[in-house]
């Protein structure tokens, strides 16, 4: 449980945490992050999209656990990336005084003036680490080629259907973390009841979904699966007494369809 990867900074991250996506801000959310905490998780990937990050914070100040063990992910949204008091705002949301990783949440808007931003929160010390969402073509590029500190992660829509195999190259020479949002493929029953992860599960003891994340587990992949139910949070957290085959490994891969559930929003839909 809670096996660490390391980033290019040196630092350590849990590999699986819980997001909290679509969890609404208040009790549901502070009930989740409550309850995935007792039950071990370690890491809430979290952002100012989901308007829930105060509860996130309640729930991390409540619990009694040590701050330095729980790592916490918020993002910022474009319409913040020019505004330099919005690391702070952020900090006063979440009632914390740090954020472990902050990521520029879509690639439209005044990024350069966000990466500074990141970049001087990071030499600051308020924030443990920087990377980027959902960026992709020349946009990616421009930010590698032009960043003073390269990205330490990037999180993109990736599971069986969408392996972002091109990315995962690009990446390679800068060492830099990929994170999997829709872990799950959103929990897609079609995804979800392929044959392969019911003869895997049924060969492990495991369902599909724990089949799926052992899976990106061990292609190097940081998740957090969201659920707000016991038995599947606790469900998602038992994935670590099992080893994928190469072979099986190989089978999953070649899944790949380049599908993606989630159209990226365009620069007006982000801008309003
Ligand atoms: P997911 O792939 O984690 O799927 C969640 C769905 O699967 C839910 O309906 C849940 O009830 C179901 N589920 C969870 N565990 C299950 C299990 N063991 N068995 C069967 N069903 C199960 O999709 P998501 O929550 O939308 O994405 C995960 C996280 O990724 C989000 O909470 C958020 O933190 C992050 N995210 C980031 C972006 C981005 O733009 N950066 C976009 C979307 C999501």
């Amino acid at each position: 449980m809670n096996k660490k990867i390391k980033l290019n900074n040196g630092l350590e991250m849990p590999q699986l945490g819980l997001g909290v996506y679509q969890i609404p801000e208040g009790q549901a959310t502070y009930d989740a992050v409550s309850l995935a905490l007792r039950l071990g998780y370690r890491h809430i990937d979290t952002a100012h999209a989901y308007q829930n990050e105060k509860s996130v914070g309640q729930a991390i100040n409540d619990s009694g656990i040590e701050r330095n063990d729980i790592w916490v992910t918020s993002k910022l949204w474009p319409t913040e990336y020019a505004d330099p008091t919005a690391i702070d705002r952020m900090l006063k949301r979440l009632g914390l005084e740090h954020i472990d990783l902050v990521l520029l949440h879509q690639q439209v808007g005044n990024v350069d003036a966000g990466w500074k931003m990141l970049e001087k929160a990071y030499l600051d010390g308020k924030v443990k680490a920087i990377g980027i969402s959902n960026f992709d073509g020349p946009r990616l590029t421009k930010i590698f080629d032009s960043a003073k500190i390269k990205p330490q992660i990037i999180q993109v829509e990736m599971h069986p259907y969408q392996q972002q195999k091109d990315l995962k190259a690009y990446l390679a020479p800068y060492r830099t973390v990929m994170e999997a949002w829709y872990p799950l493929g959103h929990g897609d029953k079609v995804l979800l009841e392929e044959p392969l992860f019911a003869e895997l599960g049924e060969k492990y003891g495991k369902s599909a979904a724990q089949i799926i994340l052992r899976w990106h587990l061990q292609e190097g992949i940081v998740i957090f699966p969201r659920s707000t139910s016991e038995v599947h949070l606790a469900e998602n957290l038992d994935v670590y007494d099992f080893e994928l085959e190469p072979s099986e490994l190989t089978e999953i891969e070649a899944m790949d369809k380049n599908k993606a559930y989630f159209e990226l929003p365009y620069e007006e839909q982000v801008q309003r």
